[in-house]
């Protein structure tokens, strides 16, 4: 290995945002740490793409959510990163080729607020429910419900009510200049990693955890595992002995659900009419898109799709996403629009398969998969992972977090193993 570690304490396997956070909480405490990622570069589902548009493009996370509350959000206020804190604002909004009144909008947005209030309220009851059984009545329900599957991933039919009641929610919604996956990367800039290096087999039925790469086996006695819960329902890699049921039951009861964006590069000239706008494209009862305009002042905007049809537009092919998103441009803001992009390009997170999808949502009544997920093995097996956190599921700052939880858990493990487990009597 490239980086020197042959016999590491720990092994970190993913140089995502978990990962690396994890590696340098344990070299903080003096720990040998070797982290392994399959892809050529660090930060998994969180990565600014600095070559493909004149600005920086998140091409996963972007947003420092629940920023009163992010850790995260604190060390960019810490360093002086230039941070944005502004809502868009949601102006056009066509249905089925109509374009809503404003009256209109104000009420879809309404719905959109009373039907998150819904879904919380209703995720705090026994049983668990899905959150469309607990979306109230209302004309927007069919349209403003389509912002589930781009809140949680899933769609509303196949989500969790309690997970969205269990999410930490705070104010404000920041994001980095120079992009959030670079600002992550900044962070950990110290933590070395073993890149091009995919594990394919994790064997941990011996005192010490081996590890088969395709450069090579290495050892440790403890390893921290973050691959997403697409990656382990696609059984990419082989446990010896396999993991116990009830953590592939919780694999299931997690899946990893889909959110592609699609950036659009402008000329500038239109950046500064739209910057700051959003617009939300329904065609028919599932095709839905939303627009961002404006990223952190720049001519870069962003589409999303989410859920099932995301999933559709995926395996139609290459630049479908793009063309349904530049359809819905046309629509709300008029065939001018169009000669003023300048570049496109999109996201494809179901079939890479390092991730298998964006994020973790929990089917309904298997919230409590997450702590399962999160539980260690043997004092051997660590999971961190956004997927892993029972509360900030879903986002950088969860992962985040869970990195520094299993660090800590390695590191009590260790100290529990450094005492003898019988005291001499005195
Ligand atoms: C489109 C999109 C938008 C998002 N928007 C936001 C947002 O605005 N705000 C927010 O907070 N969150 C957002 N998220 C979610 C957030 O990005 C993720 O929750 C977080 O980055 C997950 O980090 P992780 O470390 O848990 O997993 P990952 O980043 O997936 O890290 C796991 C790592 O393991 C590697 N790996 C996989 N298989 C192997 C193998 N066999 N061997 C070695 N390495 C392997 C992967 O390449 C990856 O680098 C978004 C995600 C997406 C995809």
């Amino acid at each position: 290995m490239k980086s020197g570690v042959q016999n590491p304490d720990v092994i970190v396997v993913g140089a995502g945002t978990a990962g690396l956070s994890a590696a340098q909480s344990l070299r903080a405490a003096g720990l040998e740490t070797l982290v392994v990622e399959a892809a050529g570069h660090a930060g998994g589902r969180c990565f600014t793409d600095t070559s493909t548009f004149s600005v920086p493009f998140d091409r996963g996370g972007s947003w420092l959510h629940s920023a009163a509350i992010n850790p995260l959000a604190r060390l960019a206020e810490a360093q002086g990163v230039p941070l944005h804190k502004a809502d868009w604002n949601s102006t056009r909004v066509q249905v089925k080729g109509h374009d809503l009144t404003a009256q209109e909008v104000a009420d879809y947005g309404a719905y959109g607020d009373a039907m998150w209030e819904a879904i919380n309220r209703r995720g705090g009851q026994e049983p668990d429910v899905s959150s469309y059984a607990a979306l109230p009545d209302g004309k927007w329900a069919d349209t403003a419900s389509r912002w589930i599957a781009q809140m949680v991933g899933g769609d509303a039919d196949v989500t969790s009510a309690r997970d969205s009641y269990n999410y930490a929610n705070a104010q404000g919604d920041w994001l980095v200049a120079g992009g959030l996956g670079a600002f992550v990367q900044r962070l950990h800039r110290d933590v070395p990693v073993e890149l091009n290096c995919p594990v394919e087999k994790i064997d941990y039925s011996g005192p010490r955890v081996r590890v088969t790469t395709t450069r090579g086996v290495i050892e440790a006695k403890h390893l921290i595992l973050t691959v997403s819960t697409g990656v382990l329902a696609a059984e990419r890699i082989v446990f010896v002995p396999p993991l116990p049921s009830a953590k592939q039951t919780a694999v299931g009861g997690l899946p990893n659900g889909l959110l592609n964006k699609i950036g659009i590069e402008f000329d500038p000239a239109w950046q500064e009419a739209t910057e700051g706008d959003a617009a939300d494209y329904h065609v028919g009862d599932a095709e839905f898109c939303t627009l961002h305009f404006g990223f952190f002042g720049t001519s870069l905007a962003v589409g999303f799709v989410a859920g099932r049809f995301a999933a559709a537009l995926e395996e139609e092919g290459a630049g479908a996403a793009t063309d349904f998103c530049l359809q819905g441009l046309r629509a709300t803001y008029g065939s001018d629009a169009l000669k003023y992009v300048r570049r496109t390009d999109e996201t494809a997170w179901q079939t890479n398969d390092l991730t298998v999808g964006s994020y973790s949502f929990a089917r309904p009544g298997q919230t409590d998969a997450r702590r399962v997920l999160a539980e260690p093995i043997a004092d051997r097996l660590f999971f961190a992972g956004e997927a892993t956190m029972t509360d900030t599921y879903s986002t950088v700052h969860g992962a985040y977090l869970s990195g520094q939880r299993s660090a800590e858990q390695v590191i009590a493990a260790m100290q529990k193993q450094a005492i003898p487990a019988t005291q001499p009597e005195t």
